[in-house]
């Protein structure tokens, strides 16, 4: 097994045609909950990229043209092979991002989910390959085509590593497409693991090539790179941005999830413990540093005073540690830079006038490692940058409304869409919320669960395109129409 944090040596973080390359800078890779140098990683720059994606071309032509069937079969021997090292991929994961162990496990299910389902799709593409197409006239006839889009880029962050990744890889393999994988810089450990196994579960050389390494050297020229069609990226806004700039030189296809400030809007005639145990879940889980955090909170007047203190009580009782120590339910941020970032944002919501209700600084007794305590504003002026800004840490705001309509407004005025969750004891007022927010996905009366049935992406600056389901399977396919008189 691949144990690349027990390793004195650099590990390989370059794969081109089923072999990994030697060579290259190095990046350091850190664990969170000590600060301590976890692996060194070597990586790639813009030659390599190159290599990788003259590898991925030349891949192509056998990857498409075989049976949607094989490769449903190693779609899903990748998804047992994941199941059989589920403990080692938790571990790493934990170890790498800082997750708690228990949320590391639902990662990795999330993963063998994902494979799984793209299996059965890739299977399914053989009988609906070349369907026929009803047309007005008995004299022509037209069969429809759906065909990989050729070789694709796929840039992941941090925060939900082998997540984000298979979200992309296994729709993009299902297609026919061929890959160059650009995992994050900041976790590449989990994702090298990922790849290990996908090698183990029979990958031909080629079809998924991996370039370790910065945005800028392995990021950039790959999102400029003439024969990638279609770049498929997940990360901030900022990045987004260039790597649609990049593509728009040649055209590409691009899918981007970036960033989203979501709200949780709680309905007077809500479950007062159900609506704090979604707040904290929405705003606390993975520290906070999810695209989706419910950051927004909003609260109907007559619930408000007593949904601040329970939020309170329930965010200070939360266990903040070592990701693998038993009962730990909220680890360190990922790294230094993103500490000082969301402190900065705390640090800003106070100057705003915002009131602390708790946290906003490090736990008690935690010196090492980049915690910060679940940190709960109220009182959060509608200007305030704490209120519209992505801050990707434990802190969540939350602000009052007197009615569903004001609500709806508020939760609308964003210049991200991405989710939503509403908590109500009536269906038909928590569905009329849902139906009037402009995001990708609402939870009514339910935590974050994701079903690789069901799309994943936004409205607004929060995505273009969606992952998951049928829609992330053509997010990764042209359409051809051949039509021929009869
Ligand atoms: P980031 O944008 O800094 O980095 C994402 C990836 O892009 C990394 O692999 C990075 O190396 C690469 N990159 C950086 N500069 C680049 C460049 N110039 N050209 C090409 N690639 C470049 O994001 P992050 O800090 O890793 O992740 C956090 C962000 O990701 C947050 O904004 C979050 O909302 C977003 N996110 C969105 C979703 C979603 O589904 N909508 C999911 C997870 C994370």
């Amino acid at each position: 097994m691949f144990h690349p944090e027990c390793s004195s040596e650099v590990v390989a973080g370059v794969l081109v045609g089923n072999q990994w390359l030697a060579g290259g800078p190095t990046l350091e890779v850190f664990n969170p909950s000590t600060e301590d140098r976890l692996a060194t990683v070597s990586t790639g720059d813009s030659q390599t990229v190159d290599l990788a994606v003259q590898s991925a071309a030349q891949a192509f032509a056998a990857w498409s043209s075989s049976a949607g069937a094989l490769r449903g079969e190693l779609l899903a021997r990748i998804a047992e092979g994941v199941r059989q090292n589920r403990q080692h991929l938790m571990t790493l994961q934990s170890r790498n991002n800082g997750k708690p162990l228990a949320e590391a496990g639902l990662d990795v299910d999330d993963v063998i989910a994902t494979f799984e389902y793209y299996a059965d799709l890739a299977r399914d593409l053989d009988a609906t390959q070349d369907r026929g197409v009803a047309l007005p006239s008995s004299d022509f006839a037209a069969r429809l085509r759906r065909e990989p889009c050729g070789v694709v880029a796929l840039i992941v962050p941090w925060n939900f590593p082998m997540v984000t990744t298979a979200w992309k890889l296994a729709p993009a393999l299902a297609a026919g497409c061929t890959v160059v994988l650009k995992p994050s810089e900041v976790t590449p450990l989990p994702e090298l693991a990922l790849v290990r196994i996908m090698l183990d579960a029979g990958l031909p050389p080629g079809v998924l090539n991996v370039v370790c390494g910065t945005g800028i050297a392995v990021g950039a020229p790959l999102s400029s790179h003439p024969q990638v069609a279609k770049i498929s990226f997940t990360g901030s806004n900022a990045v987004g941005v260039q790597v649609m700039q990049r593509a728009a030189e040649t055209v590409k296809g691009v899918s981007l999830e970036l960033g989203g400030k979501s709200s949780l809007i709680v309905l007077e005639d809500a479950d007062l413990e159900l609506a704090v145990e979604l707040a904290c879940a929405g705003g606390f889980y993975n520290a906070g540093q999810m695209c989706s955090a419910t950051s927004r909170v909003l609260v109907a007047e007559q619930l408000a005073d007593a949904f601040v203190e329970k939020v309170k009580s329930r965010a200070q009782a939360i266990c903040v540690g070592d990701p693998f120590d038993e009962g730990v339910q909220l680890g360190p941020l990922v790294n230094r830079a993103q500490y000082d970032r969301v402190m900065t944002h705390i640090a800003r919501g106070l100057t705003a006038g915002a009131r602390l209700e708790c946290g906003g600084r490090r736990p008690e007794g935690l010196d090492r490692g980049f915690y910060i305590a679940p940190t709960v504003f109220t009182e959060v002026a509608l200007d305030s940058s704490v209120w519209n800004e992505e801050i990707f840490g434990p802190v969540i705001c939350i602000r009052r409304f007197s009615s569903p309509a004001e609500a709806i407004a508020l939760a609308n005025q964003s210049d991200f869409g991405l989710v939503a969750t509403v908590v109500s004891r009536n269906l038909d007022s928590a569905n009329h919320v849902a139906d009037a927010l402009q995001v990708g996905m609402v939870w009514i009366n339910a935590p974050q669960v994701i079903f690789p049935q069901t799309a994943w992406g936004g409205y607004k600056q929060s995505s273009i395109g969606r992952e998951l389901g049928p829609w992330g399977l053509a997010a990764f396919q042209e359409l051809k129409h051949v039509v021929r008189a009869v």
